[in-house]
């Protein structure tokens, strides 16, 4: 298990740890006679600090969504623990849930499929309210109107409905409703993929804001590269359900140690003048997931991998100023020519 005592920033100001946490699902196969093991998060370990922006990369499919909900108890894991404040989330008796689902919101990726369509903006707003029992309905609809204010929509527009809204301000509507309960952590799951580039630099700008103004701490969940390099403060990164890397963001855009990282930022393509397009080739897809591979997850795909990669798994290792890695050759790879990748996002 990649205990937290691996994470170097192990302290107890953390406000969400995460502990060598795995989910694993059973799908029917075709004929519906056996189930078939999917291991879609596996030993996952990692701490988010209060008031940081903690950045979780990787393409589609690698997890990051199921982190996410393991992380809010909106499903159980298969194996390890979260500890909100210390106290792990999944033995939480009612009220203890009760005040967990205050403190942690979450924003999804598409506005429209998280509004309902049925609501007034006001109630949208105001239904956690009521359903936690805050203030009278003078003070609920105060609440509203700060909301309004502090992410940009206008007040006159309440009595409308989501669909009378464009993507962006369906999108402030959804953040208002996770800030009206006052939480401490918010998950912002995909909060920009759906929207246009110029509207999605408006939310991010809008989401640094207000984390200032609220004292919030987000887990920020994005396959978009530049995207989690604008928000975080450290990120993470995902392949195959498993945390690959880790450190701050400087050192992980200046300093990468993970061949699979390296591929992601040579991807980005370079817009200089003359620029040769340069790309770091993986062999083969992504493997299944029901069928993982051994040792190394990433060894049939890697330009580096070994005959030792193949059964042995690497462990995530803290190679200085807390940026862990888990590959056997992170020291010798030195995967140079692509370290200021991060300056083209
Ligand atoms: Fe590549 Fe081997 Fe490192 Fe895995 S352990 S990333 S296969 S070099």
């Amino acid at each position: 298990m990649q205990g937290a005592v691996n994470n170097p920033n192990s302290t107890s100001d953390y406000l969400l740890r995460l502990n060598g946490v795995s989910k694993v699902f059973y799908v029917n196969n075709s004929k519906g006679f056996t189930k078939t093991r999917l291991t879609a998060v596996d030993d996952v370990s990692f701490d988010i600090m209060r008031g940081e922006t903690f950045g979780l990369v990787g393409e589609s499919g690698c997890g990051k969504s199921t982190l996410s909900k393991l992380a809010l108890r909106l499903i159980e894991p298969s194996a390890g623990s979260v500890l909100y404040e210390g106290n792990n989330i999944y033995k939480m008796k009612f009220n203890e849930l009760r005040r967990l689902r205050r403190d942690m919101q979450v924003v999804f990726q598409d506005p429209f499929d998280s509004l309902n369509p049925r609501m007034t903006l006001e109630a949208i707003v105001t239904e956690p309210m009521k359903i936690h029992g805050f203030g009278s309905r003078e003070e609920r609809h105060n609440r509203v109107r700060e909301l309004f204010e502090a992410v940009g929509l206008s007040f006159a527009q309440m009595k409308r409905y989501p669909h009378q809204l464009s993507g962006g301000q369906r999108q402030r509507l959804c953040i208002a409703r996770a800030l009206a309960l006052s939480p401490k952590l918010v998950v912002c799951d995909e909060a920009v993929s759906a929207l246009d580039v110029s509207i999605q630099a408006q939310i991010l700008n809008l989401l640094m804001d207000l984390k200032d103004e609220f004292g919030l701490t987000y887990l920020f969940i994005s396959h978009n590269l530049a995207v989690v390099k604008f928000v975080s403060d450290r990120v993470g990164v995902m392949y195959y359900g498993r945390l690959v890397e880790l450190a701050n963001k400087e050192e992980l855009f200046n300093n990468v140690l993970h061949p699979y990282t390296y591929a992601l930022l040579a991807a980005v393509p370079d817009p200089s003048p003359g620029a040769k397009p340069k790309t770091v080739t993986l062999q083969g897809s992504v493997p299944s997931l029901f069928n993982p591979p051994s040792g190394c997850i990433f060894h049939d795909r890697c330009p580096y991998a070994r005959k030792p990669c193949e059964t042995l798994a690497p462990v995530l290792t803290d190679k200085g100023n807390g940026h862990l890695v888990a590959c056997h050759y992170a020291d010798e790879l030195k995967l140079k020519g692509y370290e200021k990748a991060g300056d083209r996002l």
